[in-house]
């Protein structure tokens, strides 16, 4: 059997490590042939050594320098850096699939190349669908190519569908955690810290995905990741709390059936989905054990408790740029507020605020998506309370 060629986008961040435990155990599946992270030059150039990786990219021009002088890459692996070698990568010749495990709409471009390449593409990041969801469907059925959703409600849903024709399709039930404060009294959350907020009870996550969690914004995020993967409207997309994190997601059908998929919080079940897709191996650790008593919760979220769930809704109501708004001002707002610049509470009203001030488009152009995105960053970078 021949390998598969796997491209990782953000090798040293959470969804990087989860993808190295995947590939670990199945080298006589997949071959790791390029590897990109923004600034981690040391665990980078651990990471060609171990997988013997031909290509690698630092996005960070001081990290490029940096690494040159320590001279710690393999003598194997080309070293680049900035972002169009970051493109060049998510295109590689030989590569056949690249998983998107940046953060950040800086995920958009090299995914749009590696699609335009023919690339099929296992997409964790979902800031870039949020961002230019329109223009990465479209690339992506007009090249003829995979789109395989690997966040983890998508992931679900994606392998309940298998077999089902759109029509049947009612609706989809995201599941949330409901994140660290699902149980923190409302009026204690303005004393929230970035400390508290970066604290996950099921997950291990990087600090952007952890923090949006918290404010339910990552599930707003996914709704609008979910309408352009499965083209549903709103008032398709529910979300429900789901503490356990076990079950993933629902697929309702129209006759009222609902099917779901579980498994341990662990993202590296939907990581070798997507890679191995449509074979399927065993996979890197246990799985959900029925002989060990449990139970699974569920109940509708608090729109008072999450204001950013329901901006996203409102967002996607909006359409044309709206949703890129939301998304630059929550990771503007997100990284402020860890820079401990505001507030836990602010991150909404900063996304409020720049919804209400940015000029949106109807149908908007890639060109104009971005220029949306820088404007959204520079207002929210500004605002002061
Ligand atoms: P993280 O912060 O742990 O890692 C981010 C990675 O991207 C790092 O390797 C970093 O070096 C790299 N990176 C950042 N900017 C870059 C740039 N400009 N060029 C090249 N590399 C760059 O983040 P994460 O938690 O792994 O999340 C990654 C993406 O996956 C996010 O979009 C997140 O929403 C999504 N996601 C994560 C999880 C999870 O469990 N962590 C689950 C579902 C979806
Ligand atoms: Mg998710």
């Amino acid at each position: 059997m021949s390998r598969k060629k796997v491209v990782l986008l953000g090798a040293t961040g959470s969804i990087g490590g989860s993808t190295l435990r995947v590939l670990r155990a199945h080298p006589d599946r997949l071959q790791l042939v390029g590897v990109a992270a923004n600034g981690n030059h040391t665990e980078l150039a651990g990471i060609c050594r171990e997988f013997d990786v031909r290509h690698a990219v630092l996005s960070s021009e001081p990290a490029y320098r940096a690494a040159r002088q320590a001279d710690d890459f393999p003598k194997g692996t080309e070293l680049d850096c900035g972002s169009a070698a970051l493109e060049a990568l998510a295109t590689l010749h030989e590569a056949d699939i690249v998983l998107v495990a940046v953060v950040g709409a800086a995920g958009l471009r090299p995914t749009l190349a590696a699609i335009e390449a023919g690339k099929d593409i296992a997409l964790a990041n979902k800031e870039l669908l949020v961002l230019g969801g329109a223009h990465v469907i479209e690339a992506a059925q007009r090249k003829g190519v995979r789109l395989l959703p690997t966040d983890s409600e998508h992931n679900a849903i994606f392998q309940c569908l298998q077999g089902h024709p759109p029509e049947q399709l009612d609706k989809l039930i995201l599941t949330a955690s409901g994140g660290q404060f699902r149980d923190t009294p409302v009026s204690e959350l303005s004393g929230v810290t970035p400390g508290m907020a970066t604290q996950h009870p099921n997950w291990s996550m990087g600090p952007k995905i952890t923090v949006d969690s918290a404010t339910m914004a990552n599930k707003g995020l996914e709704l609008i990741e979910a309408h352009w993967l499965f083209d549903l409207e709103p008032e398709r997309l529910e979300v429900v709390i789901h503490p356990q994190s076990v079950v993933h997601s629902f697929v309702q059908f129209i006759d009222g059936s609902i099917l779901a998929q579980l498994s341990p919080p662990s993202m590296t079940f939907a990581i070798q989905h997507c890679l191995l897709y449509p074979d399927r191996a065993p996979g890197v650790e246990p799985t959900t054990d029925f002989r060990k008593t449990f139970s699974l919760d569920f109940k509708a979220p608090d729109y008072t408790r999450y204001p950013c769930l329901q901006l996203a809704y409102d967002a996607l109501r909006t359409g044309g740029a709206a949703p890129a708004i939301f998304n630059a001002a929550n990771e503007i707002a997100v990284e402020r507020f860890l820079a401990k610049e505001i507030a836990y509470l602010d991150i909404p009203k900063l996304i409020e605020h720049s919804l209400t001030k940015v000029a949106s488009h109807s149908e908007p152009s890639l060109d104009q998506l971005l220029q949306t995105d820088t404007e959204t960053r520079a207002l929210a970078q500004g605002h002061t309370f």
